[in-house]
């Protein structure tokens, strides 16, 4: 059973349409990841859920009980909002205890589980100091401790990591992981940031203009996505996209491949985007046998410290690779390169829908 349904939720701000039909279901205990743009309508579904949303249309189910117009207080659920505010008068201490007093739990209980918060969360040392004393993960840490500490049932956060420096967001992004694994909790994470949603999300809703577009495994968006647009949206560096056409039944030709392609699907004529992810492009001599094979030239490299991602040039086209450091430090900018792929690593897509159409095979 989910426990939680969003059903088709609308809302408006005058001609502005912030959520279009947003439905997804979340089960009891998973981690959910919304992977969006900006303005795709993260902010506005976690705030819908909480009950701080006038929805025009749709419903929130949680737990079992219809709360589309329950009131925010007692819906067992928290938010962190992506500008979380830590009262900077009081001491970590009493940020922490803020909620419990607020709810009336009595000051020995209230020390207890604030104590246990700041031991989870390891901010046990700043208990008696002034948030503008801690650095930004600490802080971050606190702002967290105070959302959990009433033990809330559903824990939404607004892309909690955004401002946070690379170093921390990376620490982050494991700790959130292993909060959710000893807390238990219901989590929905709001994302732009595909790594996070990937790394993070037991399953990923892909939003688009205030609806979810598609909701996997990251595994299965990464390798089976459903139209161009997840398919772009997934992947890092992105996906190469190729423009073709059908060159006779079930067949493309890539104006740079000495070879027709099988293309399942594809009728002659028929304009077609070709995705190819850069993991899946090689040397043509080393690795796994790459049937179809062709020449082109470098135009930039970007080395990432265990990888080097390389732009290459191949007639009109233009494509990125990704080769381990120590093997692309043989090759210079100017260089041509023999590279191929597999052709079953080919996602061939409609030109004009954007929708799958399946996968390439050798001719
Ligand atoms: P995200 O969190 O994905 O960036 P939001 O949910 O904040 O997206 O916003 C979705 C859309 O709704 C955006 O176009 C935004 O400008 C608009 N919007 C959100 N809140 C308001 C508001 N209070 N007034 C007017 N427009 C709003
Ligand atoms: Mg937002």
């Amino acid at each position: 059973m989910s426990d939680l349904k969003v059903q088709n939720l609308r809302r408006t701000y005058g001609p502005v349409v912030a959520l279009a039909d947003m439905t997804f279901d979340v089960a009891e205990g998973e981690f959910f990841c919304l992977l969006g743009p900006s303005s795709s309508g993260k902010t506005t579904t976690l705030r819908a859920i909480a009950g701080l949303e006038e929805l025009d249309k749709g419903q929130v189910h949680f737990a079992g009980q219809d709360v589309t117009r329950a009131p925010v207080q007692g819906r067992g659920m928290s938010m962190i909002f992506q500008t979380f505010a830590l009262y900077p008068h009081l001491s970590v201490e009493a940020n922490l205890a803020h909620p419990l007093r607020r709810a009336g739990v009595s000051a020995s209980e209230a020390r207890k589980r604030v104590n246990e918060v700041a031991e989870l969360l390891r901010v046990t040392h700043t208990l008696k100091r002034k948030p503008s004393t801690l650095s930004g993960g600490e802080q971050q840490r606190v702002a967290i401790g105070r959302a959990i500490v009433q033990r809330p049932k559903l824990l939404l956060l607004d892309e909690p990591l955004t401002n946070l420096d690379a170093k921390l967001r990376h620490d982050m992004r494991a700790e959130f992981k292993r909060l959710h694994r000893e807390l238990g909790m219901t989590m929905i994470l709001a994302t732009p940031d595909q790594l996070e949603a990937l790394t993070m999300g037991e399953r990923v809703g892909v939003m688009r203009d205030g609806k979810v577009v598609a909701i996997g495994k990251p595994r299965d968006l990464y390798q089976t996505p459903g139209d161009t647009y997840v398919a772009q949206m997934i992947g890092s560096p992105p996906i190469n996209f190729l423009h073709a056409a059908g060159s006779g039944d079930n067949t493309v030709d890539l104006p740079f491949l000495g070879l027709p392609v099988a293309a399942p699907g594809v009728s002659p004529g028929q304009p077609v985007t070709l995705g190819l992810r850069p993991h899946d492009i090689g040397l043509a001599g080393g690795g796994p046998a790459r049937a179809a094979k062709f020449t082109a030239r470098i135009h930039l490299t970007e080395p990432l410290g265990d990888v080097t991602v390389i732009d290459v040039a191949v007639k009109d086209a233009a494509m990125k690779m990704v080769l381990r450091e120590e093997v692309a430090a043989k090759y210079n900018v100017g260089d041509e390169i023999e590279i191929g792929f597999d052709p079953g690593d080919l996602h061939i897509f409609d030109q004009s829908t954007g929708a799958r159409l399946g996968v390439g095979a050798m001719q």
